[in-house]
């Protein structure tokens, strides 16, 4: 008997589950078996069913390490074990109020470690989520994009160089089809794949006529069938390479990690002698290990390694507010010390908001009118409208930007927009000015094949059947013309070519900053099915210029002056021409080589003739390289990285991943950026904008100022603290603070004090300085000192207080209640002096952070129920104090302050002084 299964949509002939060897069946028995056909793709209705039926194209994300692992990994830290064993030790001994309070600190330690951390793991693993992989698929008769995770068996998939396999494909057609397997196979040499079955027992890396999720295409076209989603493709199978675990380690926590741990084995050196020296001394055993427990948990700053996470990953979600989203928590710390951003133009720092502006075609020039994607104006030559008739080239060269072109022009509500490159866009537009259709011509000239636009050949080319079969060409001008045999002439004719005229056309367009593009055709055999590059190798005949406009992002130019002020070099990287690179890049403002007041471009070619031992030096003077071929890229990273610099570098297409990989910063674009770019960078910009690079930078030099004062706000105290015990015990004195009171400030204090550095703004003039050294040690000398002083300030404050109470006659619990609150109070006054490390206070506004503030309240309310409570005073041993004793305690904090902004100030008069002789320096010089 049939159970009816409920939910089950209607069953299709399909099998899901049954393994099928896609790879030696025919290309056609596999489209039968998917029912589906190849031209059209299936129907919206018909994938909506499979998507039911088999569900999303999403692998079920590994499991993530569990909340209760997380938990119990927040107990797995050399000090958190020190604290276990002074628990056990302390019951044993019978002190049962301070086990089970060093016991509750280390719970509450792991409770907060725990949640910030996961709210911290959430965070990232958000915003890559938001990230989502789009494929193009045959759908209903059309092509769509849409998002990876829609797609369903029996789907075409259509899929060119820099594309990920959205899932497992069998190819039914591939043109030049090289994949990188490497995520799937681990073997880094791309793969040739075809559409031919293979043997039905080939392994995984010979199965040629596959196309597997998560590899790669790096050169060609093909086109696909899905044949597995989600978790039942090759690599769902497999998992673990896309198991995505975020990685919290940067250089940055590591080198704090082995701070502490360092830290931790000098203070139990110290806490073994301690304990020797007391017990010859004839110490009771019990006390001399309640010491030795003190030092070892008031020396080690147990707030810093969470704080440290806390903030990069604060950093990622304000770089995301900004339109850059962090891949690797690496980069919030790296950005903060770039000091080279190399760039793209196009789209970058331009609008990539192209309209043709300029014709030259069958000897005559040509100016347009209009300006955008809206398809009104007209094609003028002296102020009249050109007439297509009588001048056949600019019919053709205008035919040629219409057909040869993959952009579609499209109006939404009464906006003009382009889908597809913005380049191609503008050259239908500009066609359509002069009354060219691209539908009609379609049906007279249907395109039969193409060779797709590829940077690394710098052309595009379309075969056309109809009555007279033809090739119509477009790309940069040395592609074209190099190619070139002969012009078309005004009557139709092909004529002589002048090569040397042409090239001055191209001069003058693109000294005003105009994109140049050239067109070409070429007759066609009666038949012809296919071209390739071999095709197009000579003899086109060459029809005309178009030169396109393509202003400088107004923000782009602001944010480069910006980096320009902060010690941070732009530099352009284009495949344009160089003289309309060198051209917008002035307009831009880039500061670089100049010869007659204009800025020089390096082109490809000559970075090719330079060995690479005078590269590094042309590579720093220069500020724009044109012509430049992807590989090439690397080349620069690595010459600029052999001058100590730390680069960011920005990338789109396939070619660009070992550069994006190799730079510091490999940032990714995310509206023109392939799959491949992406993965291979570790930032991507949502909005492919060079300003939010700036911002990026600017988000992490804040980033890291922040960690630094966090840093020199909590050292100190851990100093002070390992500091009144040592003396105690040096002088022999009675216990100034029990271990249960030292645990009290370092929990209390970090968070509620400390992490409210978290939230003070930027500091003015945060891009006003140069970058970070990226070897500079975390603490400067002046920073060093500085903590010493405060250490030293806390220790004679704290144990002054102590040796007064003690000589007034108080108890020990009062005194001992006294020392523990001058921790506190010190270190709320100095957490005023921390929110700048340079600037006193006054000059950064007393009120620019308000939580510095709501945390001191809470603070001090803690701090009252601490002292005031008798369950706290049980558990920490504290007793309540008296009015004029908290006024001493108060007056204390206030010396500290006072004496820290003396210091500050004197430095920052110094500091300023000495920016402004260095200042006047270089206006001499
Ligand atoms: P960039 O994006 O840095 O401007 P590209 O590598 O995209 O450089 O383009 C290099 C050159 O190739 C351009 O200057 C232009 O002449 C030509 N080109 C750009 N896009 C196309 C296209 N879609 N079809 C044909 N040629 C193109
Ligand atoms: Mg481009």
């Amino acid at each position: 008997m049939r159970v009816r299964e409920e939910r089950k949509p209607e069953k299709t002939t399909l099998s899901p589950d049954k393994t099928q060897d896609w790879h030696s069946l025919d290309a056609r028995e596999a489209l039968q078996l998917l029912q589906v056909d190849q031209k059209k793709g299936l129907t919206q209705e018909e994938a909506a069913r499979r998507q039911e039926a088999y569900g999303s194209n999403v692998m079920t994300q590994q499991k993530k390490q569990s909340a209760l692992v997380l938990f119990l990994l927040q107990f797995h830290q050399p000090l958190i074990y020190i604290l276990l064993a002074a628990t056990v030790v302390t019951l044993l001994l019978g002190e049962y109020i301070d086990s089970s309070v060093i016991f509750g600190v280390v719970l509450i330690n792991s409770i907060i470690g725990y949640i910030q951390e996961s709210k911290a793991l959430a965070a990232i693993d958000a915003l890559s989520k938001s990230m989502t992989a789009k494929a193009t698929v045959l759908r209903g008769g059309s092509k769509q994009h849409i998002d990876a995770s829609e797609l369903v068996p029996g789907d075409i998939v259509l899929l060119q160089s820099g594309d990920k396999f959205p899932a497992d494909v069998r190819l039914v057609q591939a043109r030049d089809l090289k994949v990188d397997e490497s995520a799937l196979t681990g073997e880094s040499v791309a793969v040739e794949k075809h559409s031919e079955p293979v043997a039905a027992d080939d392994v995984l890396g010979d199965r040629f006529s596959m196309g597997f999720a998560s590899t790669a295409v790096t050169y060609g076209q093909a086109t696909g069938l899905v044949v597995a989603t989600g978790d039942k493709t090759e690599v769902g199978k497999i998992q673990e390479s896309i198991s995505g675990a975020q990685n919290l380690d940067t250089p940055l926590t590591i080198k704090i990690k082995e701070f502490s741990n360092l830290l931790l084995w000098v203070i139990l050196g110290l806490c073994v002698v301690l304990f020797v020296v007391e017990y010859l001394r004839g110490a009771d055993a019990s006390d001399t290990f309640m010491l030795a427990v003190a030092l070892a948990v008031g020396a080690i700053p147990e707030g810093l390694p969470v704080a440290v996470t806390i903030m990069l990953a604060l950093g990622v979600s304000k770089m995301a507010k900004r339109r850059a989203i962090i891949r690797k928590l690496v980069a919030v710390e790296t950005l903060g010390s770039t000091n080279v951003i190399c760039s793209d133009k196009t789209g970058t720092l331009t609008e990539n908001q192209m309209t043709v502006q300029q014709i030259a075609a069958g000897g005559e020039q040509y100016t347009t009118t209009g300006l955008g994607y809206r398809p009104e104006g007209e094609i003028q030559r002296e102020e009249r409208q050109a007439d297509l008739r009588h001048n056949k080239a600019l019919e053709q060269c205008l035919k040629a930007g219409l057909l040869c072109n993959d952009s579609t022009l499209k109006e939404k509500n009464g906006q003009w927009l382009i889908e597809g490159d913005p380049t191609e866009g503008a050259l239908e537009v500009v066609a359509r000015k002069a009354g060219l259709e691209k539908r009609t011509l379609e049906e007279q000239q249907p395109r039969q094949d193409t060779i797709p636009f590829e940077s690394e050949y710098q052309y595009m080319a379309t075969l056309h059947g109809g009555d007279r079969p033809l090739i119509y060409l477009k790309g940069s001008v040395e592609a074209v013309l190099e190619r070139s045999s002969k012009a078309l002439l005004p009557d139709g004719e092909p004529g002589e070519l002048d090569k040397e005229h042409i090239e001055k056309q191209v001069e003058q367009m693109a000294g005003e900053g105009l994109r140049v593009l050239a067109f070409a055709m070429l007759g066609a055999t009666e038949g012809q099915t296919q071209i390739d590059h071999k095709h197009t190798s000579s003899d086109l005949i060459f029809l005309g210029l178009q030169g396109m406009i393509d202003p400088p992002r107004q923000e782009a130019m602001e944010a480069v002056a910006l980096c320009q002020r902060a010690g941070i070099d732009v530099k352009m990287i284009t495949g344009d021409h160089a003289v309309t690179a060198a051209a917008i890049a002035s307009q831009i403002g880039l500061r670089g080589r100049q010869e007659n007041g204009q800025l020089v471009a390096v082109t490809g070619k000559q970075l090719q003739q330079i060995g690479d031992q005078e590269l590094p030096d042309l590579v720093e003077k220069t500020a724009v390289f044109a012509r430049v071929a992807p590989e090439q890229k690397l080349r620069l990273v690595k010459a600029l990285q052999s001058r100590s610099k730390v680069v960011a570098m920005t990338g789109d297409g396939v070619n660009d991943g070992p550069a994006l990989k190799q730079a510091n910063i490999g940032i990714a674009m995310g509206i023109t950026g392939t799959d491949v770019a992406k993965d291979a960078s570790d930032m991507v910009l949502t909005d492919d904008n060079f300003s939010s690079i700036e911002g990026a930078v600017e988000e992490g030099r804040g980033v890291f100022d922040n960690l630094t004062k966090f840093i020199v706000w909590t050292l100190p105290t851990n100093l002070g603290e390992s500091l009144i015990l040592l003396l105690a015990v040096a002088l022999n004195s009675q216990l100034p603070m029990q271990p249960v009171q030292l645990l009290w400030i370092n929990m209390t204090t970090s968070v509620l004090l400390g992490l409210m550095l978290v939230f003070e703004p930027k500091e003015p003039g945060i891009m006003d300085r140069p970058p970070r050294p990226s070897d500079q040690p975390l603490l400067t000398t002046k920073l060093i000192m500085r903590t010493l002083l405060v250490g030293f300030l806390m220790l004679i404050c704290s144990y002054g207080l102590f040796l007064y109470e003690m000589g007034r006659g108080a108890t020990l619990r009062e005194a001992q209640t006294v020392v523990t609150t001058v921790f506190v109070v010190v270190e709320s006054f100095y957490l005023l002096n921390c929110r700048s490390l340079v600037r006193p206070i006054g000059q950064i506004g007393w009120f620019t952070n308000p939580w510095v503030y709501y945390g001191i309240a809470v603070m001090f309310l803690v701090q009252a129920l601490f002292i005031y409570t008798p369950f706290m005073n049980m558990l920490f041993g504290s007793s309540p104090l008296e009015a004029v004793q908290l006024l001493r305690i108060f007056g204390a904090g206030a010396v500290v302050f006072t004496i820290i902004s003396i210091e500050k100030q004197i430095r920052f008069r110094l500091g300023t002084r000495r920016l402004k002789a260095a200042k006047k320096g270089e206006q001499l010089t």
